[in-house]
This record gives structure tokens, sequence and C-alpha cells, in this order.
């Protein structure tokens, strides 16, 4: 690591300084709880803006605005006199000095430090697969889909003008996990419902959407009875679920599953996570997706000073890994401050315990499953589930006028049929799809190119 650099604001040397790498929802809840207490905080963000991601799917489908789900971590903390704010990216970890050395070339000691670091995509080892096929995790990769998907419909109406045919419209979700079936509903409902006026030479309610799913089921972390009103409720919108479907390949305008080739105007990739890299430079034991290991007081071995939060923490209970959703993140957030707390009065830290809520998925405008644990124990699906899952979305949003857009977003797209963001910003290739020119002699109807269902 290079020279120290002090950074300038530190408190008196006397506080203990506490450093937390991430404002995700591990991050910013632990530098809340630390709001009161005498330490020095400092928050260290390679992005300005703390992203509400369970919402990104409604970016990434034009729904809402990059704007009504993300805020800027300095203006939610700018009233915690205690925690200073800093963009940077953390690049070095030097556990046995307690310092962390950021990308701009400085370092900053710590007598704490709250590692939240999150999870990124993982293509299983074929990362050349990355450019063709994006996933969801930032308001970049949402904005990406968001121009992808747009562009499509775009392109197909100019080459149906052009050369009176159009390659198969053809939008292929690998991947048949939470995010993967709220795209695959999304993309649908933009399809079938908001397009359909919009153009004239193409027909939008014709494109196809296919989610692929290596598993038996889609959403294979519910119980089985959610898992099939999910497949249910995406067939009803036209979805084409093929699950026991292993992806072997994936090429510019084209996808390669169960032996056959798919042709995609669009492949997008919901199918694998794995742990920010940080974890590894803490140099203690990690889980096979690189999460790190830690105990009852979300400590890894051996270093009772540093604390794992959210996505990057490894944490079991009664047998069960704590899954890496936003509520453990939270909560474990808030246990820093406790743990913190304890400390300082010089009593033994309580042990960390996940209360565990629920879970929810989103199938489309207007239905949902609900894993619900807390008021009461239920399974959910459908309206009531969908309403459920819109109420408490809306209330943990972060930010008072985030809440009112979102809302306001949300009845006018339910009433009007008519999506609020659908711009396409960047570049106006899709990979695979060059101006195609006539339609090639010989060729296929696209119903026999596609892989048959499962
Ligand atoms: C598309 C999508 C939909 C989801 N839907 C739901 C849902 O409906 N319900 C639910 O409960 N959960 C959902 N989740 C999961 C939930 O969002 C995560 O579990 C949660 O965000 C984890 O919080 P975290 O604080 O661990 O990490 P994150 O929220 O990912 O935050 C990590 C932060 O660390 C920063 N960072 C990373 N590396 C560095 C570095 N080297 N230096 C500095 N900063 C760094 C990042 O910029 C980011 O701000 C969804 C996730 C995604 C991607």
């Amino acid at each position: 690591m290079s020279d120290l650099i002090e950074l300038a604001g530190r408190a008196a040397a006397s506080r203990p300084r506490v450093v937390i790498v991430g404002g995700g929802f591990g991050g910013l809840h632990a530098a809340k709880a630390l709001r009161y207490l005498p330490v020095d905080v400092t928050m260290v963000d390679r992005r300005n803006h703390h992203t509400f991601q369970p919402l990104l799917y409604q970016v990434a489908l034009a729904v809402l605005s990059p704007a009504d789900i993300a805020q800027p971590i300095r203006t939610i903390l700018r009233k915690q006199e205690n925690t200073q704010v800093l963009m940077d990216e953390v690049v070095g970890i030097d556990a046995r000095a307690r310092k962390v050395a950021l990308e701009s070339g400085a370092q900053i000691e710590y007598d704490y430090l709250a590692l939240a670091t999150g999870a990124t995509h993982s293509y299983f080892g074929h990362e050349q697969w990355a450019p063709l096929a994006p996933g969801l995790k930032t308001i970049e990769d949402a904005t990406e889909i968001r121009r992808r998907v747009l562009l499509a419909f775009e392109l197909a109406e100019r080459q149906m003008l052009e050369h009176g045919w159009h390659p198969p419209l053809n939008f292929v979700v690998i991947g048949g996990g939470p995010t993967g079936v709220e795209l695959a509903g999304a993309i649908s409902d933009i399809a079938q419902l908001y397009m359909r006026h919009d153009f004239r030479h193409i027909d939008p309610a014709k494109s196809r959407v296919l989610l692929l799913e290596g598993s038996p089921r889609v959403l294979a972390a519910y119980p089985e009875d959610l898992s099939a009103k999910a497949e249910q409720t995406l067939k009803r919108l036209s979805v084409e679920v093929h699950t026991h479907t292993q992806v072997t390949g994936v090429g510019p305008g084209w996808v390669e599953a169960g032996g056959k080739r798919i042709d995609a105007a669009v492949t997008l990739w919901a199918a694998g996570v794995q742990a920010s890299p940080l974890g590894k430079m803490l140099g203690v034991p990690l889980d096979k997706r690189g999460c790190v290991i830690v105990d009852s007081h979300l400590n890894p071995p051996g270093l009772p000073e540093v604390f794992v939060l959210g996505d990057l923490a490894h944490f079991e209970q009664d047998g069960h890994q704590v899954p890496g959703v936003a509520q453990p993140a939270m909560q474990m957030g808030d246990y820093f401050g406790k743990a913190l707390a304890a400390d300082l009065a010089g009593k033994a830290r309580p042990n960390f315990r996940y209360f565990d809520k629920g879970d929810m998925a989103t199938i489309g405008r207007m239905a949902a499953v609900a894993k619900i644990e807390w008021p009461f124990k239920g399974h959910w699906s459908g309206f009531p589930a969908w309403i459920t899952w819109i109420t408490v979305h809306i209330f943990f949003l972060v930010g008072f006028l985030n809440r009112l857009s979102v809302f306001a977003a949300w009845i006018w797209t339910f009433f009007t049929f008519t999506r609020g963001a659908r711009l396409i910003t960047g570049s106006q290739q899709l990979p695979g799809w060059q101006d195609k020119g006539p339609k090639p002699v010989g060729d296929q109807p696209e119903t026999e190119k596609v892989a048959a269902g499962s």
C-alpha cells in the first residue's frame, strides 16, 4: 500500500474511527445505526448514490426513471454530523494494519470496518457472454437493458418498413429467479400492452418472451405452490417458460439451450451472482460464491473489528444460510450499531439473529407471489400479493419525494397503459442485429427456429 493520506475533517483521535464500505442496504443501515454513537464514520462508495435494487427492473423496462429509485448517499446522510461521505473505490484491505486503500491512492485507517459491498453477476466462467447478455445490478445496467429492449422494437419497425420483414423479435431471459421472472413478465407487458398502438409496421404483441431456467421450476427458492403460481401467471402473460433448460452458449443474436439455437433480438442474464471481490482481501474463509463466512457477531474468524454485512456475508442461522436479499442486509446494518454500542459500553456484544418477514416477487403489472412470515404466516399470489408488494416497496424506498414520484408513476402507468421513461440513449446497435437487408432465401418460419418448450 502507498503512504497513508490523512483525510481532512477527522475529529478527535480518541474517538473510534469507523469505515463503512458500500452505501447499499447494509452500509446505509450501518451508518444510520451509528448516528448517536461517539464515533467518527467514513462512508465510502464508488458511486455517489444508493440504489433501491428491488425496483431496478422498473427502470430497465421504462416504468420509472433512474432518479426515482436512487438517492445521493451524501444527501441521505447529510444530517448525520459524525459521518463523512467519500466517493471512491476500495481496492485493497490490509486487515492486520487496519487500513483500506482507495483507488484515488488515499488510505484510511480504521478501528472498525464494516464491509457491505454486495454481490455482482456470475457468468459461471463465461465472461465473454457479459456484453451479449447484460445482467441487472446497477442503474447503468438498467438503462442498458432499457436501451436494448426499446431499440429492438425500433430496429424491427425500420427493417419492416425498408425490407418488408424483420428477424424474430425474441426476448430471451436466462434465469428464472425473482429478477428473471420480474424481467420476463415486464417485457411481456411492454410488448402486449404498452407498445401496441405505437408502431405502424410491426405488431409488438407478436414478439416472444422466453424464460430459460436450468432447474425444474422458476423461483426455486420459493415454496413449490408459489413457483407453480408464478409459472401459471407467466404463461398467462404469454411468456414461454422453459424449465430444465441449461444455456450452453450465448452469441450475437442467439442463445444455445437444450441442444437448439434460439434467435434472440435481446438476451438478458439473471442466472447467477457472486460476491464482491473485496471479501477475498480479508484473507479469511469464503464460501463457493466468494461470500465471507461470519460468526454470530458477523465477524470473520480472528477479526473482531471487521463486520461483513449484506450480500457479502455468509451467515447461517438454524442450519440455513440467510438469503442475499434486502431485509437481512438492513438488519445486519442495524446490528452493527448495536455491536459497537455494546463495545463502547464495555458490555458483551449481542448475537445477530435474522428476523424473516417473508419474500415477494412480482410478475407483470398486476400479479405477484408472496411468502409471508410476519405478522402471520401464509402464501399469497395474484392481485393481493401485488398490492402487498407495492405497499412494501413504497414504504422501504429511500426518500419521501421518491416515494411520491414512484407512487404517481405507478398509478399513471396502471390506468393509462403509458410508460413513463421510454428513452433510448447511447448506441443504436444491438449485438447480431445489423441492417439485415432483404429476407434471406429459404429462411424458415421463425417458430421452427425456436426450441420447443419443456
Ligand atoms: C435486480 C434486483 C432485484 C432485487 N429484488 C429484491 C427484492 O425484491 N427484495 C429483496 O429483498 N431483495 C432484492 N434484491 C436483493 C437486494 O437488493 C440485495 O440483497 C441488497 O441490495 C444487498 O445489500 P448490500 O448492502 O449487501 O449490497 P448492495 O445493495 O449491492 O450495495 C453494495 C454497495 O457497495 C458499493 N461497492 C461495491 N464495491 C465497492 C468498492 N470496491 N468500493 C466502494 N464501494 C463499493 C456499491 O456501489 C453499492 O452501493 C434484488 C437485487 C437485484 C439486483
